[in-house]
Parts: structure tokens; sequence; C-alpha cells
């Protein structure tokens, strides 16, 4: 089976360089020195700088994902093959993002949404010219959270997706997976998804402990990471990824 069932994953991205800074080697280094004795893959999410890509191949990150999908569709290949050669002989996934994930802020029409779902003739000649392991489509996902009547995925679409990422040898991502219930999921899976991103939901139940009388900051940090703790163990068991960890 092709697959990339990480049980664990650490996420790093833009925003958290933001705040941290001049910490940000140390962080990762740190985190990709842990990967060696836990089962964690260290990722780059949405890397859409040149140079955060390249400081996370120097770093041995396990997997980068290169985003260039807010580039118009030449620009998007011409960026990610370079950094996908870049990467290559290092033993790492490389991810990449074709069509445009919006987020449920983004106030577009339906029209003007679809218009961003990933295109099947555009990820064959993208997969093709940038030979990435792993392609996150849009497919009616969104970043942040889900109108009241839950997720509208276009599964036509993603079973099409998946015949061309199979004639390249590549594996499907799908970012937005926050509150996509289990038949969905269960769908994604059959169609060639082995890799589903959470942050919404983690967030929220960080959040949420934040909102609970809390008597001192360590009692705090401790309730916020085990309702992080719950959430992520509830999707690694949906996602059939528990006890796969090697
Ligand atoms: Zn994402």
């Amino acid at each position: 089976m092709r697959a990339y069932l990480w049980s664990q994953l650490a996420y790093l991205q833009r925003n958290t360089r933001l705040y941290v800074e001049s910490e940000t080697l140390l962080i990762s280094g740190g985190f990709v020195a842990l990967g060696r004795l836990v089962s964690i893959a260290v990722h780059l999410d949405h890397g859409d700088r040149k140079e955060d890509i390249l400081r996370s191949l120097f770093l041995g990150f396990d997997s980068i994902m290169v985003d260039g999908s807010k580039l118009s569709f030449q620009e998007n290949v011409q960026f990610t093959k370079a950094l996908s050669q870049a990467a290559s002989g290092k033993q790492i996934m490389v991810e990449a993002e074709l069509g445009r994930l919006s987020g449920t802020e983004d106030g577009l029409t339906v029209e003007e949404y679809e218009a961003l779902f990933t295109d099947v003739n555009q990820a064959e000649e993208f997969l093709s010219e940038t030979r990435v392991n792993a392609l996150a489509v849009c497919i009616g996902n969104v970043h942040g959270s889900y109108p009241p009547g839950g997720p509208k995925l276009n599964l036509d679409l993603l079973k099409d997706l998946n015949l061309v990422a199979e004639r390249h040898d590549a594996v499907l991502v799908l970012h937005g997976a926050s509150g996509v219930p289990e038949e969905y999921v269960k769908a994604c899976i059959e169609r060639g998804v082995v890799k589903f991103n959470v942050n919404t939901e983690v967030r929220g139940a960080y959040m949420e402990t934040l909102k609970s009388e809390q008597k001192d900051l360590v009692d705090f940090m401790s309730s916020s990471k085990q309702a992080m703790e719950k959430v992520v163990l509830e999707k690694l068991r949906l996602f059939g990824s528990s006890g796969k960890a090697t």
C-alpha cells in the first residue's frame, strides 16, 4: 500500500517562526533530534518561502510542504519543481498544493470557491513536472471551521485526482480536516488520502481551557495539554493511525 500513515507529526509553519524568530533553529533542531528518539515525523507546513524550505532541508526534516498555491499555475510548477529537486536524494517527503485552499472566512461565492478546486489536467502536468511525493488537494475542504451543515467534499473529483496521483506514484493530502465526519474520512482514505491536517480542533480545545477557572498557571498548562491530547488521540483513531508508529 502506498502510505505515509504517520501516527505522530510535529508541524512547524511560518506562524510559529513569527513568534519564536531567532529560536526557530534551536526549536526545529530539537524536534528533529526528538524524532530520532520517538516515532514522530517533523514536517514544515505551508512553506511558501524558499529560505524556510532550504533551512528545513538542511536541518533534516522528514517532510516539507512546498506551498506555491498562491502563485499562477506555471509559477507554482517552477517554484515547486526547483525545491523538489533541492530535496531529491534526501529521503524526505515533498508535498505540494494545487488549487487553492480557501478559509471559511474568505466570503467567496460558490462559483469563485469551486474555481479554486484542484484541476485534474493541471494535476497531471504538475505531478509530471515537479515529481513531488504528495499532493494537497482542494475538493471543498477549507482551513478553519465548516458551516453548521458540515463540509461538502467532491469525492468524484478526489477519485479522479487519485488516479492521476497513482500514475505518478504520489499520494494525496487533505488539509482542513477539522470537523470532517467519519464517513468522509473513510471515503477519502479509500480514494488515496494518506495524510489529514488537523489544526482548528486542536487549537479550539486549547482555547476552551482558557474559559475554565484555573487556580494556577501550572493547572492551566496541564489542562490545556490534556485537552489537546484528547483531540489528537481521537483523530489518530479516526484516521486509522493508532498503533502504527514504528
Ligand atoms: Zn493547511
